[in-house]
């Protein structure tokens, strides 16, 4: 009966979560964690428009990106030198169409 119950609550989260379009890994935990909210945050109060063309920036990027090996570098993932601030429009640019989900503090790509 326990069993049967909790089986059933985790396809319906894997439902909730296929019908979002939530991709599960450690990239994507990265980017909704609130240690990266915080520095993005904290990135983007700082900067405040578009290190590119000047338009109020939206999006807090990382030149270099973000893989499954390194989001545990802080000096990657986390440290100003690898952030940048960009508008919609030069974040779109940098990524090709849609290669990433808006998010207020940053991003998740796709
Ligand atoms: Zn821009
Ligand atoms: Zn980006």
């Amino acid at each position: 009966m326990t069993a049967l119950f909790l089986c059933g609550m985790v396809k319906m989260r894997e439902r909730r979560e296929k019908n979002a379009g939530v991709q599960r890994g450690p990239i994507e935990a990265f980017y909704v964690s609130w240690i990266w909210r915080r520095a993005a945050e904290n990135y983007r109060k700082k900067k405040i428009f578009c290190e590119r063309c000047g338009e109020p920036g939206t999006q807090v990027h990382h030149r270099i990106r973000l893989t499954a090996a390194n989001v545990t570098d802080p000096m990657i993932a986390l440290d100003e030198s690898n952030l940048e601030l960009l508008c919609d429009e030069c974040h779109e640019k940098e990524h090709g169409k849609r290669r990433w989900r808006a998010m207020p503090d940053g991003h998740v790509p796709l």
